[in-house]
């Protein structure tokens, strides 16, 4: 199952829906940005506390 996450771009700021896939666990990878094409680090942790919520974060690949 892949759950659609809001994120912001570092780059340009656009707002992007990201799918995530939750079956991984906590996680990194890079992927581009779907308006400007940049790079974006996305981070991906699992929230304990939660019910598997997952809690996304991305930062620039330049600051990573
Ligand atoms: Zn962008």
């Amino acid at each position: 199952m892949l759950p659609p996450v809001d994120v912001t771009c570092p780059y340009c700021g656009e707002p992007l829906t990201l799918f995530v896939d939750d079956s991984a666990g906590a996680q990194s990878y890079v992927e581009d940005c779907h308006v400007c094409c940049r790079p974006m680090v996305v981070r991906v942790r699992v929230r304990v506390d939660g019910d598997g919520e997952l809690d996304v974060s991305v930062d620039r690949e330049d600051e990573a």
